[in-house]
């Protein structure tokens, strides 16, 4: 029997504004050579990590909030990651731990994710697996040959908790230069393939390891949102599965409401600064922890201090001079000083701003409605085929790690 969700991580309104997530960059070390890393030059300075006790002690000031967000380097390469999270849903009561991965260490993620439903009853993990686009692809703008380890943890995830509904899974891919000519077909075949709750899609943003990557234009970014909408329902359809009939129905709305409306923000703001038409609450709902303890209110933004500054203590931080001044300078997101594609962001400042999120979500859900008509979704087995043939994925590699299936268990299932 499924395990019940014990909230959402999307259908939350909020008017209140105070500290709500926190994202935690756990360690300044990463096993893959990303083109798109806008974190690389970060790590490149090989400054400590935020010790155990300095962590303690952040959380320990923090009082209650909802959601963590861990960020890296790579997470599954900070050992006491476990013990970290353990702490901070003890001591923050966290509802909602949204947990990135590159998905090269399957065994840990598999191992940690067991240990945390165990250790952390009540919180609802994403986990989100970065996949960039079929087999080379993907290897390519990863920097290193992970395409299948990253299939493989995804399908030992679905193994493993299918029936849990605490663990949401995530697919997250960036589109560059790479993969931009075969993002729709790589978003059918995901659908297709994965047993997953969601796929995003994300612009490279910041300031990226390699240059010329970013090749989006409003117009190419806008014309693969509108192709990829109708595949939003389908995934409101899988997550809505086990709920009652209104259950269904909200899940549907600010599901598909929430990724369209976000994805019109960001594509408006992909050239040239657009008004979101709400406050962005960076620096005032999000704190951002960097590795070594720097802070900042968004992950776009500069650094505004050290925490070992402000003795570890997340108060001081929120109430500081530079955090009010980080917020004056973000002008709420009305200023023109500010713009951004940050779907994290984007995402969350809607919540903030419930006067304008129902128009905004009833807008997102009719323009999906009509995408859905315009561009028609027909994946069967056939296409799917044929999409691994046309992108040449080794196919025995593919039954060998369970995402389709073999000539004995074919048969089985046809007898
Ligand atoms: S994008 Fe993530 S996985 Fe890739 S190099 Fe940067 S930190 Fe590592
Ligand atoms: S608009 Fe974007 S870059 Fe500016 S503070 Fe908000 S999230 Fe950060």
């Amino acid at each position: 029997m499924k395990t019940k969700r014990s909230g959402s991580s999307f259908n939350s309104l909020n008017s209140k504004r105070k500290l709500e997530s926190v994202f935690l960059f756990t360690t300044g070390k990463c096993n893959a050579k990303c083109a798109m890393c806008f974190y690389a030059s970060d790590m490149d300075k090989k400054a400590q990590d935020l010790s155990f006790e300095e962590i303690k002690k952040l959380s320990e000031s923090a009082g209650e909030f909802k959601r963590l967000w861990l960020s890296g380097g790579e997470p599954t390469l900070r050992d006491d990651l476990p013990e970290i999270i353990e702490m901070i849903y003890k001591n923050n009561h966290i509802t909602d731990c949204n947990f990135p991965t590159n998905a090269i260490k399957t065994e840990r993620v598999i191992e940690w994710l067991a240990r945390l439903r165990k250790n952390c009853p009540d919180m609802n993990i994403s986990i989100s697996i970065s996949l960039d686009g079929f087999g080379q692809t993907h290897d390519t703008q990863r920097g290193i040959p992970s395409f299948y380890k990253a299939i493989e943890t995804l399908q030992k995830v679905h193994e493993n908790f299918k029936d849990d509904g605490h663990i949401l899974t995530n697919i997250a891919t960036v589109i560059t230069r790479y993969n931009i000519q075969e993002i729709i077909d790589f978003v059918a075949w995901v659908y297709g393939r994965f047993h997953i709750s969601t796929h995003t899609i994300e612009a490279a943003r910041g300031v990226t390891r390699e240059d010329g990557i970013k090749v989006l234009t409003e117009k190419s970014l806008r014309e693969i949102q509108d192709q990829i909408a109708p595949y939003y329902l389908f995934y409101a359809k899988r997550i809505g599965e086990g709920m009652n009939f209104i259950g269904r129905g909200l899940t549907k709305f600010f599901y598909v409401g929430l990724m369209r409306a976000m994805y019109n923000i960001r594509a408006g703001n992909l050239e040239k600064p657009t008004p979101w038409n709400m406050d962005c609450t960076a620096g005032e709902t999000t704190l951002v922890l960097d590795y070594d303890g720097r802070f900042r209110s968004c992950e776009l933004r500069e650094p505004i201090g050290k925490v070992q500054d402000y003795d570890c203590d997340v108060q001081k931080i929120m109430q500081s001079d530079a955090m009010k001044k980080e917020i004056e300078a973000i002008g709420h997101g009305y200023k023109a000083n500010c713009w951004c594609t940050h779907g994290c962001w984007i995402m969350s400042s809607i919540t903030f701003n419930p006067g304008k999120m129902i128009s905004m979500l009833i807008k997102a859900n009719k323009e999906t409605k009509r995408l859905a008509s315009e561009y028609p979704v027909s994946i069967g087995e056939d296409v799917l085929e044929s999409l691994e043939n046309k992108y040449k994925l080794d196919r025995a590699k593919l039954i060998e790690i369970g995402l389709i299936p073999g000539i004995a268990t074919a048969e089985k299932q046809t007898a």
